[in-house]
């Protein structure tokens, strides 16, 4: 596998970072999951507007243009022969002293990473999954704001082990008032009768690339879509829920802390909007080449 580093596209075993990299001292970077799908990149600039905010909100100039991204997103796709695949791409800190502070950083290390895709089992898409809610809150906005999607994961990475402790493989996060934010790696929405609510981002919520594109296509197949402030309560009693990411796409769950949501079996608006999604994803992007 080839990966791209600064600027150069470099054999697996040579893609390394120094221990004095603040990306791994300190979770200080950013970064982004990107999909490719039929020899094209999905939403690739909405991906890297995304990445360039989340810098822009950590006060980290990344080193190239977003022009120059895209064109190095796309390289390291053709070099891995990727037609269908997951792409992350990571912005660190790069190299400093061992002292917090970022700004002794020389400058931020880019690296591209284009691989196979690692979905939830398919059987999990036929039957639909079962979820907790957690006791760990999402990191309130003005401590490390969720709308970052930062290396710091910590936060998410607790929350999974509770789901995992659970017995389960996602859970849903609440803020810090009790209100719905998201799902560990996933923004969450629930269906009551045409109608999709999702959480608004001020609680607690990432902008999902996902998300937005549900709440495009919505509207156009006789849905109203509206962001909205939810509790334990409205999952417990919505018609259906699903979850949205780049890696899980859309995954309808049945199940949230054992009550039964609808008839406990995938609902038709979530089953519509996955064909949707799959039918959009499979005929636009950025062509790999
Ligand atoms: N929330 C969190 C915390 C995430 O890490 C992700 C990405 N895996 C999402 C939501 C979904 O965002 P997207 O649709 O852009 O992948």
């Amino acid at each position: 596998m080839k990966i791209y580093m600064n600027g150069k596209l470099v054999d697996e075993q040579k893609a390394v970072v120094s221990v004095f990299d603040h990306g791994l001292l300190y979770g200080d970077g950013v970064f982004e999951g990107i999909r490719a799908y039929g020899g094209r990149v999905f939403m690739l600039e909405e991906h890297i507007d995304r990445l360039y905010r989340s810098a822009k909100a950590i006060a980290m100039d990344i080193p190239m243009s977003k022009a120059e991204m895209a064109r190095a997103v796309v390289k390291t796709c053709a070099a891995n022969r990727i037609k269908d695949g997951y792409i992350r791409l990571v912005v660190t800190r790069g190299v400093g002293t061992l002292g917090l502070n970022p700004f002794t950083c020389k400058e931020p290390q880019v690296i591209i990473i284009a691989a196979a895709i690692q979905l939830y089992p398919k059987k999990l898409y036929e039957t639909g999954m079962s979820i907790v809610t957690v006791g760990t809150t999402r990191n309130q906005a003005e401590a490390v704001n969720p709308r970052i999607k930062s290396l710091n994961y910590l936060n998410n990475v607790l929350a999974k082990i509770e789901a995992i402790n659970a017995g389960v493989m996602e859970c849903i996060m609440l803020n810090s008032q009790g209100y719905i934010a998201e799902a560990s790696g996933d923004n969450v929405f629930i269906v009551r009768g045409k109608t999709l609510v999702t959480p608004p981002s001020w609680c607690g919520a990432l902008e999902g690339i996902t998300r937005a594109v549900v709440m495009q296509l919505a509207p156009r197949h006789g849905l109203e879509v509206r962001e909205d402030v939810l509790t334990r309560y409205d999952l417990y009693t919505a018609d259906e829920m699903f979850l949205t990411g780049t890696a899980a796409e859309i995954i309808s769950v049945v199940d949230v802390d054992r009550r039964k949501i609808g008839d406990g079996k995938p609902g038709r608006v979530t089953r519509e909007l996955a064909r949707l999604f799959h039918a959009f994803a499979q005929s636009s992007g950025t062509p790999i080449r």
